[in-house]
């Protein structure tokens, strides 16, 4: 049968048997009928007057820039449908989103991918602030990376309003910019008690924010959080959701969060507001990945029980069990004492830190009463001081606990002691002994659901970031542009390798648009310079290793603001990563403020490290990451390394790393400096820090076994969040005293030398 007329009915049932034969035009709406249109004019015809039974279908292909507005009233066992021609082959692309509204509407089968809402929602179940969707559901949508290339233009992936919805099995992966990716609104009284269902849906990777801002999941608004919502959220699979330090962050009453499983996420499922919350049966597999958290209590008459902790390693807030101090009759945005809480019966294995009256200052003074942490088993060896105690526990009880024998014990009640003895048990996961389980009636340790169970079927979970040196080799023969040729025809993870001792020139500037290693082999380093005013410019998508290389200012225009290595100087709503290794770079002095690297706002690295090299005679900074000047809690890098490194005549800083505000929803920055040797560093006229290294913000820093001499001051200026601040093992030779802004960090064989002039 081949199909060749313009408008034609069918059932729903037929329409994957008539995908093959080509289609064109749209045909009538009919009761009960499904309608293939290809345009948006034709959707629009098809949306405008939608009976129970109908079902309009998206033809195969990509719809760009489109504003789909889709409302109906179907009824049960009759709904409104709104599918693609095949799932997974319908992809929405461009500016372009999805409201819908009416009561028992579906939809399913499509893809929005590589573009972003004009709006501020993708799929929105509401058409206006009024017409809200009910017993509604999302099955089997994918959103990836519909991100907006603003990384700080705020919008949410998913926005659930009204009641008795379902949102299920759906893949949502790579959020780049700011926003919740999914968030069920309660903002009017139509979309309270709302009884929805958010279950069996793959939340994948989401890449660190570095802002407030990156919740996975946000049920509530600290504005209706004393309202209930009644949502279920069960079975799902947060793998890698990092965007910020909370994975969930539950703001409304009467929630459940059963059976999920959050793998390798840097970040807590948060009860920030709303109390009779129930979490039971989560598994939350942080395999010693940093800042992996578990639960985190706040509020009243909160349950949290049989939940399997694995691998943590995320402190404070972010720890594996932490129960926070209240503010005295707080404000509905502030936080509410803990109240009738339980914490019970749940698995902790080599997890690192469990807090109690986390947070207690002298605000937060409301130490939680009435509360409980009963038949916990919590069994590690990677911390063997797991507790901390912050404040007045006396309204907690403690009974039927067990901790591993090597472990100290703060508490002083409600504690036994049992032989660390975790083993894998037959579903892989790590365990304590079967009768320390079977005591505490937990049941099987299984996981709930997995990875594959989760999701839209069709789609691959496939990782998009591609780690350095993946892909191929190609050598790169000395001379003029081969590095630019080269890189034109390398793709991501490939490696440029240099000659050993070749010059290169560069005579326009080498975009990096995705990872890519340049590097010689062992012996005499490649020498490379550049006509123009960067080296190197990574754009968004890119990250850059350099080994081996030496890299010299000699061909530099004469004209101030060079720089070797650059971001885009547009957002980056990517993140990217630097890598210098056993490198040299030398006489960036054609004139003044030649930087190593220069970087932008709305730019954001996971990793920028210098390793092994020698830098000299610069006349401007090399690593100046404090373009975020808002004081919004905003950032530019995540991890700064600078390790075995000598620096000498370096008119600017060596690192100049700023995160302003007073928010604490993140991590970073968190910067190790070790093992490096600076010599006349900082102390040029431009040098606005006026130090050799200035940190403002920075939430972990370890300043060690390194050498001043004749150099500016190191810079410390720490703000909230309780930052871990550490120099040790380090000499100041005729270089001025530590400022700080405060003595709240840790000194350790600080040693200040006068040489004689
Ligand atoms: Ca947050």
């Amino acid at each position: 049968m081949r199909i060749t007329t313009g408008i034609r009915f069918f059932p729903f049932a037929l329409i994957l048997a008539l995908v093959a034969y080509p289609q064109d035009g749209a045909g009538q709406l009919q009761d009960g009928n499904g309608q293939l249109v290809r345009t948006i004019e034709e959707f629009d015809r098809a949306a405008a007057n939608l009976q129970p039974g109908d079902t309009v279908v998206l033809a195969n292909g990509a719809w760009t820039d489109v504003e789909l507005r889709f409302r109906g009233n179907g009824l049960p066992g009759q709904p409104i449908v709104l599918t693609a021609e095949e799932p997974g082959e319908v992809v929405i692309t461009g500016q372009s989103n999805l409201r819908f509204s009416g009561e028992y509407i579906v939809v399913s089968g499509l893809v929005f991918k590589d573009g972003f809402t004009p709006t501020s929602e993708v799929i929105s179940f509401r058409t206006s602030s009024d017409e809200l969707a009910n017993h509604s559901r999302v099955t089997d949508v994918v959103i990836d990376n519909f991100s907006n290339p603003e990384r700080h233009d705020s919008d949410i992936w998913v926005a659930i309003y009204g009641r008795n919805n379902r949102f299920d099995r759906n893949s949502l992966l790579n959020k780049g910019n700011s926003g919740v990716t999914v968030a069920v609104r309660l903002n009017t009284e139509a979309s309270r008690e709302n009884d929805h269902v958010i279950e069996y849906n793959y939340f994948g990777p989401r890449q660190i924010l570095g802002s407030n801002g990156g919740e996975t999941l946000r049920i509530g608004t600290s504005h209706y959080s004393r309202d209930y919502s009644n949502s279920v959220v069960q079975y799902n699979y947060f793998d890698r959701t990092n965007g910020e330090h909370e994975i969930i962050s539950n703001k409304s009453c009467g929630n459940v969060y059963r059976g999920n499983v959050f793998f390798e996420s840097q970040g807590t499922l948060t009860m920030r507001h709303g109390h009779y919350t129930l979490v039971e049966n989560n598994y939350f597999l942080g395999n010693r990945k940093p800042n992996t958290g578990g639960i985190r209590v706040i509020n009243e008459n909160q349950t949290v029980r049989n939940n399997y902790l694995y691998g943590l390693t995320g402190h404070r807030f972010r720890g594996a069990l932490v129960i926070m101090n209240g503010v005295p009759n707080s404000p509905p945005n502030r936080y509410d004492q803990v109240v009738d809480s339980l914490m019970n019966n749940n698995i902790v294995v080599d997890s690192d830190y469990i807090q109690l009256c986390a947070g207690s200052d002298e605000e937060r003074s409301a130490t939680p009463i009435g509360s409980s942490m009963h038949g916990n088993i919590i069994m590690s060896t990677t911390n063997l001081d797991p507790f901390t105690v912050y404040d007045d526990i006396s309204g907690i009880s403690f009974e039927g606990n067990v901790l591993n024998d090597e472990a100290d014990e703060p508490i002083g009640r409600g504690f036994s002691k049992a032989p660390y003895s975790v083993e894998e048990n037959e579903h892989g996961l790590r365990v304590p002994a079967r009768p320390l389980i079977d005591g505490i009636g937990f049941g099987e340790v299984r996981l709930p659901v997995t990875r594959d169970e989760t999701g839209a079927g069709y789609y691959p979970k496939t990782d998009r970031v591609v780690e350095f040196r993946s892909g191929d080799t190609l050598s790169v023969g000395a001379g003029t542009d081969t590095i630019l040729e080269a890189l034109e025809n390398s793709n991501p993870g490939d490696i440029l390798l240099l000659e050993n001792g070749g010059e290169y020139l560069l005579t326009k500037y080498a975009y990096i648009r995705h990872p890519i290693t340049i590097t010689t082999e062992t012996g005499d380093k490649a020498l490379v310079r550049s006509e123009k005013a960067s080296f190197f410019i990574v754009e968004n998508g890119g990250a850059l290793e350099v080994e081996n290389l030496w890299m010299d200012g000699a061909s530099s225009p004469d004209q101030p603001g060079n720089n070797v290595i650059s971001t885009s100087r547009y957002s980056m709503n990517r993140n990217y990563s630097l890598a210098v290794r056993d490198s040299r770079v030398t006489n960036l002095d054609v004139n003044h403020t030649f930087d190593f690297l220069k970087v932008y706002r709305s730019t954001f690295a996971d990793s920028i490290e210098i390793l092994d090299t020698e830098m000299t005679n610069i006349t401007g900074s090399i690593l100046s990451l404090d373009k975020e000047t808002d004081d919004l809690g905003i950032y530019n890098v995540e991890n700064v390394t600078i390790r075995g490194s000598a620096f000498t005549d370096i008119q600017g800083s060596v690192a100049n790393i700023y995160r302003g505000g007073t928010d604490e929803s993140t991590f970073g920055p968190i910067v190790v400096v070790e093992g490096n040797e600076f010599t006349n560093v900082g102390l040029g006229s431009r040098n606005r820090s006026g130090a050799s290294l200035a940190f403002h913000g920075v939430q972990r820093l370890q300043v060690s076994d390194s050498t001043w001499n004749a150099s500016a001051p190191l810079d410390l200026h720490l703000t909230n969040g309780e930052p871990i601040t550490v120099i040790r093992d380090v000499v100041m030779r005729d270089t001025g005293q530590i400022r700080a802004n405060s003595d709240a960090f840790q000194t350790e064989n600080v040693i200040y030398e006068r040489n004689a002039q």
